[in-house]
């Protein structure tokens, strides 16, 4: 049986072992063709109460096994990504709707992240501090419990694994909820590959549900930190109920990203680099390049050229044609996209290509002319939509880039690299690329955004994992009992 063969999983949970779940089923859709690839099981609120129990007894003795065990399990993890990569490739493409190069994007990351998260184990645990008294005075990190992680559909095998990853190399126990309409790629395939590397049965769930299963998981009294990734709106429902239950809750949401395109940047290479960040993935990704804002010496040039560029790129089925962009996720996310559009034209968006779509593919569209009162300027659209507003100075380009209630990622083409340097330190951001899209990820590098984007860097690189997954204990020993004056 193949890793992902479907006699596995087919209208099943994973608790260790596939079983059958307390929620149904849902149908696994291709997006590009609308064929059922297969039913996944759906968690009912009982599988989640008998998962988390079954992961917080599971999680002492998984803390308690010797660090270079646990280390080899996400070593071989990762060489189960790389030794599985045709076959989980194929479902990304189906399953997602996205090319081949997304599918190698996530593939890569994932591997990347448990390679990265093998180093975890052997970390230092703690420091050691003075003391006024005479005795031993550390500070120990100890693992958090049990981590709830929550999935989006969009990158689904990189992003849960980013969080499952360094969570079970710290000695934390995990339920997964990964977004059912990519449940296979972001839920079977992380059960499975873990399995194949030898990770003990309970230490991992993986629970496909919709947002009460993932409420439910946030709520449980034994879920101690919650890792979620996902739209600003679902964020701040988490982060309520994370609150009143007195969970850790670290948020990585939602984007409206901008790329600044300075007078002197090389305008070939800032069209190609432009259209890949607003049209990779059709545009669902959190990074995705949202607003250019343009010098208005290069505009007009820059939009025209960005237009043609749009109009050149295919448009298909990425399983079975070569092209640049597939089909939005689902109906409802296209019909988001389109209104977003058709309102930015009524609101004075100029509609320079694109605007059109065929069951779930949508062209990619450039608007221009569009600026702070333009639905598609101050949302983020999710889909292939390039928004483009011109700028006369710096100081407006920085007012720009600013106004937004988002802050994940920046970036700014210039043939001065300082200039673009200096001009990132204007703006709010949990990350800046200079003279690149904004599209941008390596799992060592701290990931995260500020304001509605999310609650900082907590992925990628030690310390921020260490700070995700993980609790200080303050710990003192001394010889002797300490005296005291009653
Ligand atoms: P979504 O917020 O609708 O769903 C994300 C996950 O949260 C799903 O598993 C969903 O079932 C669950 N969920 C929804 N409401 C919930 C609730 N009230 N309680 C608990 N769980 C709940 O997002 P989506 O449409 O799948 O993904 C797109 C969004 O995710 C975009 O806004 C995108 O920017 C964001 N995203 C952010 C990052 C990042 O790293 N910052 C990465 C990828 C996607």
């Amino acid at each position: 049986m193949s890793l992902l063969d479907a006699r596995r999983w087919h209208g099943r949970i994973f608790t260790g072992s596939w079983q059958v779940s307390a929620g149904g089923d849902a149908a696994v859709v291709e997006p590009a063709t609308g064929t059922e690839l297969g039913r996944i099981g759906m968690a009912g609120a009982e599988d989640v109460t008998a998962s988390v129990a079954q992961a917080a007894t599971a999680q002492r003795e998984w803390a308690a096994t010797p660090f270079p065990v646990r280390a080899a399990v996400l070593r071989r993890a990762a060489d189960a990504v790389q030794r599985h990569t045709d076959e989980l490739r194929d479902w990304i493409v189906r399953e997602t709707g996205g090319i081949p190069g997304k599918a190698y994007f996530e593939l890569d990351h994932a591997a990347q992240n448990c390679y990265e998260a093998a180093t975890l184990p052997s970390r230092p645990l703690g420091e050691l501090l003075p003391s006024a008294a005479p005795r031993w005075s550390m500070v120990r990190r100890v693992p958090a419990g049990v981590v709830g992680v929550i999935t989006p559909f969009n990158g689904p095998l990189a992003l849960a694994m980013r969080s499952v990853a360094p969570a079970l190399a710290l000695g934390n126990t995990v339920v997964l909820k990964p977004d059912p309409r990519s449940a296979v790629s972001g839920g079977v395939a992380l059960a499975a590959l873990f399995a194949e590397a030898g990770l003990p049965p309970g230490v991992l769930h993986v629970l496909p549900g919709g947002a009460d299963i993932g409420a439910a998981v946030v709520t449980d009294p034994h879920v101690r930190v919650i890792s979620f990734t996902g739209s600003t709106a679902a964020g701040r429902a988490v982060a309520g109920l994370a609150g009143r239950h007195l969970k850790r809750a670290h948020l990585e949401l939602g984007g409206n990203s901008a790329l600044i395109v300075l007078d002197d940047a090389d305008l070939d290479q800032a069209i190609s680099a432009a259209a890949f960040g607003s049209f990779f993935y059709q545009g669902q990704i959190c990074m995705t390049t949202g607003r250019h804002l343009v010098h208005q010496a290069v505009y007009p040039e820059y939009v025209a050229r960005l237009a043609a560029k749009a109009d050149r790129l295919p448009v298909g089925n990425p399983a079975t044609e070569q092209v640049a962009l597939g089909p939005l996720i689902d109906a409802g996310q296209r019909d988001r996209v389109h209104q977003l559009v058709t309102s930015s034209v009524a609101a004075g968006a100029r509609l320079v290509t694109g605007g059109t779509y065929r069951d779930l593919f949508y062209r990619p569209t450039v608007l221009a002319d569009a600026g702070p009162s333009i639905p598609a300027y101050e949302q983020e659209v999710f889909g292939p939509v390039a928004v483009v507003t011109p700028f006369a100075t710096v100081d407006d380009a920085v007012k720009l880039a600013s106004d937004s209630e988002y802050g994940l990622v920046l970036g700014i083409l210039t043939a001065d690299v300082a200039r673009g340097l200096a001009l990132a330190e204007r703006i709010p951001t949990g990350i800046a690329h200079i003279n690149d899209q904004t599209v941008n990820d390596e799992a060592h590098a701290p990931f995260g955004g500020v304001s509605a984007s999310g609650t900082g860097s907590r992925f990628g690189g030690v310390a921020a994992n260490i700070e995700a997954f993980t609790e200080t204990r303050w710990i003192t020993a001394r010889g002797d009992i300490a005296p005291y004056p009653f």
